[in-house]
């Protein structure tokens, strides 16, 4: 759907935020935009851009948005959001034309001809993003999110126009159904505001997260901003103090042309962010305010430093050098917090001009400051970062990582570590030697054996962290690759699906093996019980949705860790009930499957009466079905099952006497059966009234039949409540565990022995 905003179910659900200061507040017409452009000191095909809005205005003759308003007004304002970011003509124009193609009688070929193939390129790009839907099915969201950032990879225009059109959808999306904003909201703030960070255009990340934000959490939005302006007149006069202090001090050196000082307020999503993510109180935050310090040179940023610290007392461990280690989005500037009058803490940031451009527009400050000021370079940067976001999600088949992943490599906190040759890398938090070295390349992460941090050996699973110098020791071995452990070890998804492919490369047979394996395993602990030569057509979509084209390449993607088997379980296990009928019935008896002694050679049998009193569950570990289990031989009793953790079945096997271990056999649970069987669990919480009552509603509602029950109360406040109840396995015995664990005032619940 190209807008949002287009549908007609208006409903006039909530005000509209206050404080949204970007939102323009005078009318805009096509003539004011031309006023505008016409005051820009940049050059612009003015005439173009008024026959795009014509042709605009024609093709959306008629339409009109949720607002009541004529549709024109939706485009305009996209041209005029992507006009103060500085974007050029050919941007401009496909502003207005960006929703013809989706939802008028115009074609992509009416665009070339009247506006040239750039233009249309640019239209088609923005057409193709909008019908890329990001919450659809669950599966769906990892491949919708690496089409949107592979549309960015082509031209990123394309992405600041679509940046520029969820703008304007936010700042009018009060007039759609509540259901709706609030998706659109989420939408924006898990996928557009993070690429707009990503991308470095703070001013359109700061607005699309205030506007999220205030969908999402609107009383929290309120509170901040209430909190924000209290007493509001009185920051203002001590920064505005603060300003003219710093200006007097500076006007007594000498500077290559006049610093420009500003006062700045962060965003109240900046605010919340800091107060429930960082567990911050509102007084520890104190860069709500922050002043700015903008001067030509680099030599002339670390100049003002000095003289700010001499001016004002800094505070320890806050100032931030961004100029030698630039942020992984390529912000630069210094940082430092610093006590005012009466001892008020303060930010002061300090930057030249290019630094400031490259903070505020990020990547569109390569149009907007075409001649010289932004180099090739920067531009080559940003789209090297697109690149491998992109490359890393294309050996991973388990599309919800995909999903996780791009948030991740989307995170702003990241760390930089140097190389020995001096030169940084941005990883994000967590990173270990070994993402550091397969950021630096792929064989070399591969052939890593070792890892030196600031010239001392470290474990490969250390954690490295911002201004650290690590140096990778590789082998000369040719034949040396990575551990499979890894995968469990390095934080960057980018190292992880190398480390995949080269298992999926190097060890095929070994991988097939051991996913066939795996996957019988998991099928006999769910209870999914069919003959191989249907396993193909059962798992057909699966095979699909992981891009496997036979049964082979999808064990051996579950092999080297690219499909996730505890991930699409569930799932299998659904389908199986629903297509091969109930999974356990419980008027059936679970019973164990006990192989024949070794001498008969017969393999399993199945027992599946219980009167035949061939076997017990040992009072000692009570086993459940779902648990790993083993068999005894008794005298004259038949077998006696055991859980496998049992400790006499473990101190059998510390002793390690053949006599005795010749009589503990592998057992194993059949689900065509099924009794309920005695277990006991073990609940402690803090003693109140009603507690019992709570968790014995929790188990009559699960059907589950007590057999007694007891509690008593702790000295230390809190009580234990104990209960013997029937439970057909493992599976109902947590399910019903986790109910009761969400009670409130549970601390633990444990299955208990007797
Ligand atoms: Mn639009």
């Amino acid at each position: 759907m190209a807008d949002e905003n287009k549908t007609s179910m208006a409903k006039q659900s909530e005000p509209v935020p206050k404080g949204m200061q970007n939102a323009p507040t005078q009318e805009l017409t096509i003539s004011t935009l031309a006023k505008k452009i016409l005051d820009m000191d940049k050059q612009y095909d003015l005439s173009k851009i008024l026959s795009a809005y014509q042709f605009a205005k024609k093709a959306h003759a008629g339409q009109k948005r949720s607002s009541g308003e004529p549709y024109i007004i939706h485009p305009l304002a996209v041209a005029d959001i992507l006009l103060d970011l500085g974007m050029d003509t050919d941007t401009i124009c496909v502003g207005l034309l960006h929703d013809v193609v989706e939802d008028t009688q115009y074609t992509l070929d009416d665009i070339r001809k009247k506006f040239g193939q750039d233009v249309a390129i640019l239209v088609d790009g923005v057409t193709k993003l909008n019908r890329i839907p990001i919450f659809d099915k669950e599966q769906q969201q990892a491949n919708n999110v690496r089409k949107i950032l592979l549309a960015m990879s082509h031209d990123i225009r394309v992405m600041i126009i679509k940046l520029a059109d969820r703008i304007h959808n936010m700042r009018t999306l009060h007039f759609l159904p509540l259901e709706k904003q609030r998706r659109i909201a989420l939408e924006t703030m898990n996928i557009y505001a993070p690429i707009a960070h990503r991308l470095g255009i703070r001013t359109v990340k700061d607005e699309l997260e205030d506007l999220s934000f205030y969908y999402l959490d609107s009383f929290a939005y309120s509170e901040i901003e209430h909190i924000m302006e209290i007493k509001k007149d009185e920051r203002e006069a001590f920064i505005e103090s603060i300003k003219v202090r710093i200006r007097k001090r500076l006007e007594e050196e000498y500077f290559a042309k006049e610093p420009i000082i500003e006062g700045r307020v962060k965003s109240i999503y900046g605010i919340y962010k800091k107060i429930y993510i960082n567990h911050k109180s509102m007084d520890e935050i104190y860069d709500k305010y922050a002043v700015r310090v903008i001067v030509s040179t680099v030599a002339e940023c670390y100049m003002v430093l000095g003289i700010m610290h001499d001016m004002f007392r800094p505070l320890p461990n806050r100032f931030k050098d961004y100029i030698s280690t630039p942020k992984s989005n390529m912000y630069q500037s210094l940082h430092t917090t610093v006590l005012g009058r009466e001892s008020i803490p303060f930010e002061i940031q300090i930057r030249t001009w290019n630094m400031h451009v490259s903070a505020e527009y990020g990547i569109a400050a390569h149009w907007k400051y075409k001649e010289g000021i932004q180099g090739k370079d920067k531009m080559e940067e940003w789209l090297a970062w697109v690149r491998r976001v992109i490359e890393s999600q294309q050996t991973s088949d388990d599309v919800e990582e995909i999903v996780r992943a791009i948030k991740n490599d989307l995170s702003p906190e990241d760390i930089v570590v140097m190389t020995p040759r001096g030169d940084s890398i941005s990883l994000p938090v967590g990173s270990t030697v070994i993402d550091f070295a397969y950021r630096i390349h792929t064989e070399i992460g591969h052939k890593t054996v070792g890892g030196k941090v600031d010239g001392k050996m470290v474990p490969l699973d250390y954690e490295l962290k911002t201004g650290e110098i690590c140096e990778i020791l590789t082998s000369k071995d040719p034949g040396k690759g990575p551990n499979r452990a890894w995968l469990g070890i390095v934080r960057t998804n980018e190292a992880k699906s190398k480390i995949r492919s080269w298992f999926k490369k190097e060890c095929r047979e070994e991988n097939i093996a051991t996913g066939k394996n795996n996957l019988e395993q998991e099928f006999k602990r769910a209870h999914i019980r069919l003959p191989e030569s249907d396993w193909e057509m059962f798992l057909a979509d699966d095979l699909k949705r992981h891009n496997c084209a036979t049964l082979e390449d999808f064990y051996a993607s579950i092999g080297y860790g690219g499909i996730m088997l505890s991930k699409i379980m569930p799932r299998l296990k659904d389908r199986y009930v629903k297509e091969y009928g109930s999974e356990e019935e419980p008027e059936n008896l679970v019973t164990p499957v006990v192989p024949q002694h070794e001498s008969s050679g017969k393999g399993y049998i199945v027992l599946d009466k219980i009167d035949d009193c061939v076997f017990k569950f040992a009072q000692c570990c009570n086993p459940l079905p779902g648990d790993d289990i083993v068999g005894f031989i008794t005298r004259g009793h038949g077998i006696s099952v055991h859980t496998v953790n049992c400790v006499n079945y473990q101190s059998a096997r510390k002793r390690n006497d053949p006599d005795e271990m010749a009589r503990w056999l592998p057992v194993q649970w059949t689900n065509n059966a099924s009794t309920l069987i005695p277990t006991n669990i073990e609940v402690i919480a803090v003693d109140r009234v009603g507690l019992v009552f709570d968790i014995t509603k929790i188990l009559s509602e699960s059907h589950i039949q007590i057999l007694h029950s007891s509690s008593r109360s702790l000295r230390n406040g809190n009580a234990i409540f104990e209960a013997s109840v029937r439970v057909a396995g493992t599976d109902q015995l947590y399910t019903i565990m986790d109910k009761v664990r969400k009670i409130h005032g549970v601390i633990t619940v444990e299955r208990a022995k007797k």
